[in-house]
């Protein structure tokens, strides 16, 4: 009898330890990369949209990294990346029109938010004052998403009550789960206005706003067109590495999971993304915390490193 019932308690450890061992290896995989995009975001029409005022684009785009992350663990970047371990930079960026105006995308969080978040991390807190004062002095500033790291900066800032009209995020953004953790209370949204627009919006001459949902419901990329015809698309988190695209491969569907992420969308976005890399090369691809990447941007000229 006895031994009967530890055959049984075996048998059901046994179970669970394979079944634990089936959810892992699932968890660790990534969701397939679909052979055809149905993104259908048109590269022709963002382009034309860029430019179809005529007026004068922007001359110059600028980012300036305000926090790093280290030790990321590589496999939950790109699934199957093995045991190594990955940085994560937090950017702000701006563009810089002839005669000082600016756009500023991404706002990166504050000191408190990163101590409460990432206790290890750096935080660069003169970084963070300089995309305050680049806030306070913006026309407009725009997220690609409604995470902290991408949009604490605007709910946390000092100088909220005079940046309040100059915010341009979506209502998928200010209304989606993520903005009451980036600090976006019944308070803050009282004062900010909901953007609204379906598939594609112009912004400013030469910044096009793209909805893509998926790493999040607000997440959107934004087309950037400066007058030398330099170009530019921030991806946002679409990608947390260049490689994400390049091969194309997902993180984990682990990550998909815990993270609440629509993974078939974002699969058809990376594939999108791949096959615009060989369609159109001078579309500079900007992952939001590659800091590899933004480091060659900047060594070649293509990006200016600080906000002004
Ligand atoms: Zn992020």
């Amino acid at each position: 009898m006895e031994k009967r019932v530890w055959r049984r308690i075996g048998l059901v450890v046994a179970t669970v330890l394979v079944g634990a061992a089936g959810v892992a290896a699932v968890g660790l995989s990534p969701g397939s990369i679909p052979e055809e995009s149905r993104f259908g975001a048109d590269l022709g029409a963002i382009r034309a949209l860029a430019v179809s005022t005529g007026a004068p684009l922007p001359t110059a785009l600028h980012s300036q990294r305000i926090a790093r992350a280290e030790g990321v663990p590589s496999a939950m970047v790109v699934a199957g990346a093995g045991l190594g371990t990955h940085t994560f930079d937090f950017y702000a960026y701006q563009l810089v029109y002839e005669g000082g105006r600016t756009v500023l995308v991404d706002a990166v969080h504050d000191e408190q938010t990163q101590r409460d978040n990432f206790p290890d991390a750096q935080f660069d807190a003169a970084g963070f004052a300089r995309m305050q004062e680049a806030l306070r002095r913006t026309d407009v500033v725009t997220v690609t998403h409604e995470h902290f790291d991408h949009c604490a900066g605007i709910a946390r800032s000092p100088h909220l009550e005079d940046i309040a009209r100059k915010v341009a995020m979506t209502e998928e953004q200010l209304h989606g789960p993520e903005a009451v953790p980036a600090g976006f209370t019944p308070e803050v949204l009282a004062k900010l206005a909901p953007l609204r627009y379906e598939r594609m919006h112009l912004l400013r001459p030469g910044v096009v706003l793209i909805k893509a949902p998926g790493h999040t419901p607000g997440t959107q990329m934004v087309y950037v067109r400066l007058a030398s015809g330099r170009e530019f698309l921030l991806v946002g988190d679409v990608a947390w590495h260049m490689d994400n695209i390049r091969l194309p491969r997902m993180h984990p569907r682990l990550v998909n999971w815990l993270g609440g992420e629509d993974a078939e969308a974002m699969a058809h976005q990376l594939r999108w993304l791949h096959e615009l890399q060989r369609s159109a090369p001078d579309v500079h691809l900007v992952v939001a915390h590659d800091g590899e990447q933004m480091r060659e941007y900047v060594r070649r000229g293509l990006i200016a490193d600080g906000l002004l």
